[in-house]
């Protein structure tokens, strides 16, 4: 067994309490070796402020975790790299896509890894789906993301800035999934509701299309109360497939397919310490792509002021 990687991680926010470090601390391939946040806080290992001081720290950091919102990320990426450390992004990568193109060009340079990490690919429906798809002709695809802010985001301001990307935040992890398990699409037209009082879309209607013409929608809604909906249904010749609870059930022509248990971010984990055990990158930007695109060429449609 290869020696752990002492990782450091940075942002100590929901993500980061919920996921990144009780997997990093049940992890064999990791140590955890710090941590920098501003006013977060995380007991058992050094604490500062900001990713520069904690690698003045001297800690032997081999890698970082970036848990920030993504507005915050290029900055710190780019140190870290420059740093000579293997660097995790949350998802999305970044705020921007020529960002998070200059921070691979930077790890290349620099010979170490950056994986832009996808947690919903490896929620346990989505490979056994991504397989029974392959070589299927495909009809129609359907993406209902339907969630309520308020309960998901209290007091998130930075989701609703320039960057944050408003639904797209969780929407972008149903783009995640459909652009690993469906042929490549592209977007033909959105529909951007916009609060009054803020930046980023409260809702969005998508349309997409690929080389084959199938038609691809995709709903993404932050209004939803009640039972929330995660879901995406694709009808093939042979049968309809749906991804329910954002990948944790798959269904085949409404029979349960058997799946293992969730294990998200274990997935995520085993991947970076591959990556950086093999000295490899892994950036693949079409969800971010997608989402460019809905803004370059959605209609913009100013809706009720939203307010926590
Ligand atoms: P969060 O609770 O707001 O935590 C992010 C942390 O980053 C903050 O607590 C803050 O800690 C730090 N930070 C650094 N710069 C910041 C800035 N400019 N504005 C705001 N905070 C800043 O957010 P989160 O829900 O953990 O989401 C973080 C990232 O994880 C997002 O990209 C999100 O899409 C992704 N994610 C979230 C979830 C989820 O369930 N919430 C699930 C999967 C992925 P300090 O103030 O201590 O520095």
């Amino acid at each position: 067994m290869a020696n752990p990687i002492r990782i450091g991680l940075v942002g100590v926010g929901k993500i980061a309490r919920d996921q990144h470090l009780p997997v990093i601390g049940a992890s064999p391939d990791y140590t955890l070796a710090a941590v920098a946040s501003r006013q977060g806080t995380y007991d058992g290992v050094p604490n500062y402020r900001t990713l520069p001081e904690m690698l003045a720290g001297r800690h032997g950091l081999e890698a970082v975790a970036l848990c920030q919102p993504p507005q915050a990320r290029f900055e710190a990426g780019l140190a870290a790299i420059e740093a000579g450390l293997h660097v995790f992004l949350e998802k999305p990568p970044g705020a921007s896509l020529a960002e998070i193109g200059l921070l691979a060009a930077a790890a290349r340079a620099r010979g170490v890894s950056l994986f832009a990490s996808w947690h919903s690919r490896y929620a346990s429906g989505v490979e056994p789906a991504r397989r029974w798809l392959a070589g299927r002709r495909i009809r129609a695809v359907s993406i209902a993301w339907m969630e309520d802010v308020r309960h998901w985001h209290p007091g998130q301001d930075w989701i609703w800035e320039t960057g944050g990307m408003g639904v797209f935040d969780p929407g972008i992890n149903a783009l995640s999934i459909a652009t690993h398990i469906l042929p490549p699409f592209f977007l033909t037209g959105a529909t951007l509701s916009v609060p009054e009082n803020r930046q980023a879309p409260i809702a969005a209607d998508l349309r997409f299309t690929d080389a084959a013409g199938t038609p691809i929608r995709a709903v993404f809604d932050w209004r939803q109360t009640g039972p929330q909906t995660w879901d995406i249904r694709v009808e093939t010749e042979d049968g309809v497939l749906v991804l329910s609870r954002g990948g944790a059930v798959l269904t085949i022509d409404g029979r349960d397919q058997p799946l293992p248990p969730e294990a998200e971010y274990r997935g995520l984990y085993d991947r970076f310490a591959a990556l950086v055990r093999s000295g490899a990158s892994e950036v693949d930007l079409n969800p971010l792509t997608h989402v460019a695109d809905a803004f370059l060429r959605g209609e913009r449609r100013l809706v009720e002021a939203f307010t926590d």
